[in-house]
């Protein structure tokens, strides 16, 4: 144990955690420079193409350092994403030591605070490195002195690195063997293993990625998982190197994977822990949670999707993904679909996405909610995950929505569009910190519906590009929220149903059917669109219908021919559903998202 060493990369996006992640591998000899593709630990096509990790992973490099000794390094990748900040504070509880990496021409932004507070909760040894030092516009000093002023570490340890042009390297893993204690643990203490990452293999079933804290595994092992009392045999046990490859046994203190025939991801949970069932350690790892959706919506099939068909792809791809929850929901607007949970919206996105392209699904996305709490006149509390199903007004108390701090770092001169920005979404400021001579570090109280959608393109808009933000989900405070209804001929379409602040209530609903009123294609007869809350009426539109005419000059020829134009025309059209008569596009869900 005494040559191992645990360590992540710690960074705001962009600063270059996967490029010196392939570097690291690359100078140790992981892998050859020609078998090096884009991002070796960026494996998932979408991840790429988003240039953010969602999935975490764990390579073992074989070091040979200046004391001559080899060391296995076991570098854990986290996700860089908000949404996944549970994991995140995983992956960090399975090291011993952190890179925290800043890039020298953008300095520290409000994810480099962010992961840096998750490294010193876990009591990590950080190691700062001044990422980009081959750029021109590189600013070494005024990293220096936010490193400084702001982590309160000492500069003169920080790193100089360019993961890109290959400086420093050598230093950072000096460091990594110099200034990171070894692991500590007790190989024959039982078994007691942190599970920080999962994935689905058609051939290995479900694979845990693991921290060993005591004991050992090999094949064979019968193993528990704590939180549930589940019992596996242990068919394969290994490490990355960065291809999966099998090995005799994990001891304390490695990191690894283990292998048991498990047919669900889902009994693989993040942050359980594993031991050995027949000499099973009487305290499992501290600080595990269940998965918990924060953000909902309702999938729906459409085109020539089928109910069923979205079934089995949901039931196949949440094989690779225990975060998604999803349940069967019937809509009387759309029919037969499902409400998913979700761990956030960009986690909501990359499901979408992935269900239209691997699974060749079509579908209609409600627009995404928060969990509303509901106190009725009863006494009782109610969670509300589809706006459709809030009470009756008449039967609540209080009502209750989820509230982040967020952390905005900004160029001074954009203070002023900042709080501007904040206050339109009912923000609370917390606090207001120069961290260098121009740049203001805020923190906000924000309700979390407010962020859902588009919060941080306004906030890049608003500082053209400069400002960085971060949040952690806070709390439950009450709120003075209405449901709003949509109306479409007459007829509330229970998916369009939404939760607003009363105060925003007049706008939202004149600026909601406005978008959908450009959004809802001309028919054969006047479309009418109203926003109501209860029986009141908050805005109306109309749609014209399409004149008689203009369709005998558009198709010409006969009624049937005229027909099946129309129709040809209609499957030609994607993501629309059909409402009674009317049809509805994919963004006229959407567009209660884009309402201000
Ligand atoms: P990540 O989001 O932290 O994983 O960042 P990436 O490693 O994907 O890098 C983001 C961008 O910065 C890419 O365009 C890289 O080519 C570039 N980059 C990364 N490291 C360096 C570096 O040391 N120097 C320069 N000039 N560019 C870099
Ligand atoms: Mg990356």
């Amino acid at each position: 144990m005494e040559h191992i060493r645990n360590f992540s990369i710690i960074a705001h996006v962009d600063h270059g955690k996967s490029t010196l992640a392939d570097r690291l591998m690359e100078f140790t000899g992981a892998i050859e420079e020609r078998e090096k593709k884009d991002q070796l630990l960026d494996t998932l096509d979408i991840e790429r193409e988003r240039g953010i990790t969602i999935k975490l992973q764990a390579v073992r490099l074989k070091y040979k350092a200046k004391d001559d000794q080899e060391y296995t390094l076991h570098l854990i990748d986290t996700p860089g994403h908000v949404d996944f900040g549970y994991e995140v504070s995983r992956s960090l509880a399975a090291c011993e030591g952190a890179l925290l990496l800043i890039d020298a021409t953008q300095g520290i932004e409000a994810q480099t605070i962010a992961t840096f507070w998750q490294a010193l909760e876990q009591d990590l040894e950080i190691i700062p490195v001044i990422n980009k030092i081959d750029l021109p516009s590189a600013d070494v000093d005024r990293i220096k002195e936010q490193i400084a002023d702001v982590l309160g570490l000492d500069p003169e340890e920080a790193i100089l690195a360019s993961g890109k042009a290959g400086i420093g390297i050598q230093d950072i893993l000096e460091a990594i063997v110099n200034r990171i204690p070894p692991p500590k643990g007790e190989e024959n203490k039982p078994l007691k293993a942190l599970i920080f990452d999962s994935y689905y293999d058609s051939y290995r079933g479900a694979v845990a990625f693991v921290r060993i804290i005591d004991g050992e595994v090999k094949k064979g092992t019968k193993i528990k998982l704590m939180s549930t009392g589940k019992e596996f045999e242990v068919t394969e046990v290994g490490a990355q190197m960065p291809h999966m490859t099998q090995l005799d046994s994990l001891k304390a203190g490695d990191v690894g994977y283990i292998a048991a025939a498990i047919k669900d991801v889902r009994d693989i949970r993040i942050g359980d822990t594993i031991t050995d069932a027949k000499n099973p350690t009487e305290e499992p790892v501290p600080g595990f949670r269940p998965a918990k959706p924060m953000v909902y919506a309702g999938l729906y099939p459409t085109g020539s999707t089928l109910f069923e068909d979205l079934r089995d792809a949901l039931e196949k791809y949440s094989i690779n993904d225990a975060a998604l929850t999803y349940e069967m929901e019937s809509s009387p607007a759309l029919g037969l679909g499902f409400r998913c949970g979700f761990l956030g919206l960009l986690h909501m996105e990359i499901v979408q996405e992935r269900l239209e392209r691997e699974y060749d699904i079509e579908l209609i996305t409600t627009a995404p909610n928060v969990i509303y709490k509901v106190l009725t006149k009863k006494g009782e509390e109610i969670e509300v995950r589809n706006p459709a199903q809030m009470p009756d007004p008449s039967q609540i108390d209080k009502i209750l929505e989820p509230y982040i701090e967020a952390n905005i770092i900004t160029p001074n001169d954009y203070v002023g569009a900042v709080m501007q920005l904040v206050q339109e979404k009912r923000g609370v400021q917390r606090s207001f910190e120069y961290i260098d001579k121009k740049t203001v570090l805020l923190r906000y109280d924000i309700p979390m519906a407010e962020v859902l959608f588009d919060f941080h393109d306004k906030l890049k808009t608003a500082t053209r590009g400069y400002a960085s933000f971060d949040y952690e989900f806070k709390d439950y405070r009450p709120g003075d929220l209405v449901k709003m209804d949509i109306k479409i001929n007459g007829e509330v379409v229970d998916a369009l149903s939404f939760i607003v602040h009363r105060d925003k209530a007049y706008r939202v609903g004149r600026n909601i059917v406005d978008k959908m009123r450009e959004v809802i294609p001309r028919q054969l007869f006047e479309v009418r669109i109203q926003a109501v809350i209860g029986s009141k009426v908050v805005a109306s539109a109309r749609v014209a219908p399409l004149r008689k005419d203009v369709l005998a000059k558009c198709y010409g020829g006969d009624i049937t021919r005229k027909k099946k134009l129309l129709e040809k025309q209609k499957k030609g059209k994607k993501r629309m559903k059909q409402l009674g008569k009317v049809e509805l596009p994919q963004e006229a869900f959407l567009s209660i998202l884009k309402a201000e």
